[in-house]
């Protein structure tokens, strides 16, 4: 301070004012941070995270392994076999996603006839392993068990702009 002249150092405490100004301004606004993870944002209903293989309310499953998401999908992400069941109706033996490809387009949910196949709230699934990102029939299953709730609240809240 003592190097400045008499000019120079108005201007400076004048920035020192508008500085503490501005903290002082801040410090009564909303705050524009998330505690994350503690605290997380709201979540559009078209949003496109973690794959889930949804059931009916009586357990079975949806998927009638028609194949369209593993023929739209452009990553070549999803693998299927299938078989007919002694009742006729088809159904997955396997159905495989293999996440390190995928790329989240969406598109494997836009080609499901029965909203079997979707992509979930869930954005929270990162792994260790690569291998842990190789989903197979069981874990997306479970997926759907998990987030039933919130995935048709959302398909619901969509529908009416399809
Ligand atoms: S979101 Fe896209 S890339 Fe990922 S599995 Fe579905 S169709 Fe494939
Ligand atoms: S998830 Fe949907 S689109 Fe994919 S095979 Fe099953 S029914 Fe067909």
């Amino acid at each position: 301070m003592a190097l400045l002249d008499r000019g120079a150092r108005s201007i400076f405490l004048w920035e020192v004012v508008k500085g503490l100004g501005l903290t002082f301004a801040y410090m009564f606004k909303p705050r524009a941070t998330l505690n994350y993870p503690y605290e997380k944002g709201p979540l559009s209903p078209r949003f496109r995270g973690e794959h889930a293989l949804r059931r009916y309310a009586n357990g079975e499953e949806r998927c009638i392994a028609c194949k369209l998401c593993e023929a739209i999908c452009p990553a070549q992400a999803i693998t299927i076999e299938a078989e007919p069941r002694d009742d006729g109706s088809r159904r997955t033996t396997r159905y495989d996603i293999d996440m390190t490809k995928c790329i989240y387009c969406g598109f494997c949910q836009e080609a499901c006839p029965v909203d079997a196949i979707v992509e979930g709230p869930n954005f929270e699934f990162a792994t260790e392993t690569r291998e842990e990102l190789f989903y197979d029939k069981d874990k997306l299953l479970a997926n759907g068990e998990r987030w039933e709730y919130e995935i048709s609240r959302n398909i619901a809240a969509d529908a009416p702009y399809r």
